[in-house]
């Protein structure tokens, strides 16, 4: 079941107090409406009933998806894996599933996104990391947000939109799915199995990952698979039109 409560906000346009509906659990199977609202973007939003004002309402919300194995807490602008691990604690039976913690509705879409083309989150952010570097040289603009958008077996192909500093529209980017597979060996060898705490899997988390994994490498000299993935993501770099999936 998914959990609504009622909360009483006041209207930033004309004072009122009113009633707000929050989602505070998502069951994706239970409610697939909720599942198209947080894909549309529109979960947060929030009209007032007096003057129609509209604004984004920002609250700690837990997204459950039980046949694909995954849960995500969205807790706004702190995500913290601290917190999130009194939720685990709560539910025992939850060891084997997927857990994440997110700052964001976008990150939540985004994970919602790959879980559901079966992918692991921790592999994607590492092929991100490295197409965003490859877009970051060649376009010399730093990169403010990159979100996975799709991923494509059988067309070989990976695909991430990218908002660059100072550009207005967000570029796409799409690499081989070999890379893919490469990160995921990485994180095989050097990540615990997942399924255990809820983790904070972001850039930050992806520049550890790549960190540790130059730094084995270098002791280990052993061949450099991260390399040849960017080398493959720079020779695949394709300006494609911006056709964010929806
Ligand atoms: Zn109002």
């Amino acid at each position: 079941m998914s959990t609504e409560i009622s909360k009483e906000v006041i209207c930033p346009g004309c004072g009122a107090r009113v009633a707000a509906r929050m989602w505070t659990g998502i069951n994706a199977e239970v409610n697939p409406n909720l599942r198209a609202e947080v894909l549309d973007e529109t979960l947060f939003d929030w009209k007032c009933p007096q003057c129609g004002h509209e604004a984004t309402l920002a609250y700690p919300c837990l997204y459950h998806d039980k046949g694909r194995r995954f849960m995500v807490y969205v807790l706004p602008q702190e995500p913290d894996e601290q917190k999130a691990a009194g939720i685990a604690a709560q539910f025992p039976q939850l060891r084997g599933v997927r857990k994440r913690v997110t700052g964001s509705l976008a990150s939540l879409k985004e994970k919602i996104l790959l879980f559901e083309d079966g992918l692991d989150d921790r592999a994607v952010e590492l092929v991100k990391l490295l197409v965003a570097l490859v877009l970051e040289r060649s376009s010399g603009k730093r990169v403010t947000q990159g979100l996975y958008v799709s991923g494509d077996e059988e067309r070989e192909r990976i695909g991430f939109l990218f908002s660059l500093e100072g550009e207005e529209q967000p570029v796409h980017r799409v690499t081989s799915f070999s890379a893919y597979h490469k990160a995921s060996a990485i994180v095989e060898f050097l990540l615990p199995p997942d399924g255990g705490d809820f983790l904070l899997v972001d850039e930050s988390f992806a520049r550890r990952l790549f960190e540790r994994y130059r730094t084995g490498r270098d002791e280990r000299q052993e061949e450099q698979p991260e390399d040849q993935a960017a080398e493959q993501a720079e020779g695949e770099e394709q300006a494609e039109s911006t056709d964010r999936r929806e």
